[in-house]
């Protein structure tokens, strides 16, 4: 039997995952994918959120600038990348101001440092590009923009590195509570715990209502996005975003910690869970709200585009906690944005949640940092060029959109929870995000694959399961 068994390897599981790990318990994370960051986690707007937004006084609106607060020096510890670009929310006319207003209030009272109104004229001078009509702005300098594939690695990486167990392929189908702790059925065999945290993204209702009678209901609320090609990187530097509604932040114009520019997303109440497809509609309305405030878009610069779903529960508020009629089961639910921004500080407050109901000793021996993929760009030549002597891999360039080296694919594949699949590499090194989409690269990114792993490459996968690329040979002799 487990002490904690947590449902879920998104970013939420994994935050819950890496704290826990500080203390002296057994912890096994349960996934459903064949890897960590294959939900919610890995398709959003990646803003580290500053946090006016929440209604002040709410665990969304603590958690979300507490988080906020603390990704700069999770970045740092765990090395991934985090940029503090700041954010404006575009104000078109006067009429709308008290709109403004409003959420300038909102951040004075949940502590947002700096944030301020500031006159269409300043908005300008910061950003060239936005539109001729903007009338004032709500000016965040602690916004910031991540990497979440990164982020949610990271996390995972170090939560393993301290002792915590990953079972992927693993699919939680039942839940039943035993006199002490709960037993959990899974599409591979049974698992016990004396605690469980449900962190199951957009089905942590599901999980939620097997062991409680208070039900709660979560709709998965899709976001179609436009991403464009680095060319277009530099169109904006910092989130744009319009005056909210009642369904969320609106459609957003944003550089990515890598370069490009992302813009979207839309938000439409689906019913299906796996619901990530983008449609036309859902595209039209992000190419026409996109250039409301920003002007010259070079929407012909799009490389991509792709969906997430926000685990939007009725109550519009994170419920993390044990239900009253459920003990030992801790809810992290209705993880919607600023989820990701939050999610250092949820893991912080399920993992002292555990450890105080549990009576958790800290671990001695915890490893607070760890090493991401090393990018042989942020080496000087010779640095670069030693390394090449020493490891011909990284002279050999697989990706030529994003210049990713058989090195860096080794490195992602053989670390531990290593990659297993071609979005597995992708999400750890960018092998095949760029301009041609993995169009050149797919072949040659599954071959090192089949070498690492001692698999045939008829058996490589996209990402896991039945998402084979190769299906069979052609020319073959008969
Ligand atoms: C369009 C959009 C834009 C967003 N933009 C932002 C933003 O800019 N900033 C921000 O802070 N937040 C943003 N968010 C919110 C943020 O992405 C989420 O809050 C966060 O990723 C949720 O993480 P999670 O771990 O709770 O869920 P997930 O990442 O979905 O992880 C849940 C995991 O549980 C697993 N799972 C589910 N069922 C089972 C099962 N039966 N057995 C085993 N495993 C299971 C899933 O496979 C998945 O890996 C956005 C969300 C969306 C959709």
């Amino acid at each position: 039997m487990y002490d904690v068994i947590i449902i879920g390897g998104g970013v939420s599981g994994a935050a819950c995952a890496r704290e826990l790990s500080r203390y002296q318990a057994s912890v096994c994370v349960l996934e459903k994918e064949e890897d960590v960051c294959c939900g919610t986690s890995k398709a959003n707007s990646a803003i580290v959120h500053a946090g006016y937004d929440a209604v002040p006084g709410s665990l969304m609106a603590k958690l979300n600038v507490k988080g906020n607060e603390m990704m700069e020096q999770l970045s740092k510890d765990l090395d991934f990348p985090f940029r503090r670009i700041g954010s404006l929310v575009i104000c078109l006319n006067e009429e709308d101001m008290p709109g403004l207003e409003e959420l300038y209030e909102r951040g004075m009272e949940n502590g947002v440092p700096g944030i301020r109104i500031i006159s269409g004229e300043e908005v300008k001078a910061m950003e060239p590009n936005i539109t001729d009509s903007v009338y004032a702005a709500l000016y965040a300098p602690s916004a910031g923009i991540v990497c979440p594939f990164n982020l949610n690695i990271a996390l995972a990486e170090n939560a393993y590195e301290n002792g915590v167990e990953f079972q992927f392929d693993t699919e939680v189908e039942d839940i039943v509570k035993l006199d002490e702790g709960y037993e959990l059925h899974t599409s591979r065999g049974t698992y016990q715990a004396r605690y469980v945290v449900n962190a199951a993204g957009v089905y942590a209702d599901k999980f939620h209502n097997m062991v409680s009678e208070e039900k709660i209901h979560i709709t998965p609320r899709r976001g179609d996005y436009c991403l464009l090609d680095k060319s277009a990187g530099n169109h904006v530097s910092r989130t744009i975003f319009s005056l909210p509604t009642k369904y969320g932040k609106g459609v957003l114009v944003t550089p990515t910690v890598h370069g490009n520019l992302l813009v979207g997303p839309t938000a439409i109440d689906i019913e299906d869970k796996e619901g990530t497809n983008t449609t036309r509609e859902g595209l039209d309305e992000v190419i026409s709200k996109a250039g409301q405030n920003v002007k010259d878009l070079p929407m012909r610069q799009v490389i991509t585009s792709f969906a997430g779903l926000r685990a939007h529960e009725d109550g519009t508020e994170f419920i993390i906690g044990e239900p009253e009629d459920a003990k030992g089961f801790i809810d992290c639910a209705g993880i919607e944005s600023p989820g990701l921004t939050s999610c250092p500080a949820i893991g912080e407050m399920v993992a002292e949640l555990l450890r105080d109901k549990m009576g958790l000793e800290k671990k001695e021996n915890f490893i607070a940092t760890r090493k991401g993929i090393l990018d042989p760009d942020t080496l000087t030549k010779e640095e670069r060029a030693e390394l090449i002597r020493k490891e011909p891999a990284y002279g050999n360039i697989i990706c030529r959109c994003e210049m990713i080296t058989e090195g860096e694919i080794i490195d992602a594949i053989r670390r531990p929870l290593g990659a297993k699949s071609l979005d597995g590499v992708k999400r750890r090194t960018r092998a095949g995000m760029g301009r041609c989409q993995s169009g050149f690269c797919s072949p040659r990114t599954m071959e090192i694959l089949a070498r690492e792993l001692g698999v045939n490459m008829a058996d490589i996968t996209k990402s896991g399961g039945t998402s084979r690329l190769v299906v069979g040979t052609n020319k073959d002799r008969l």
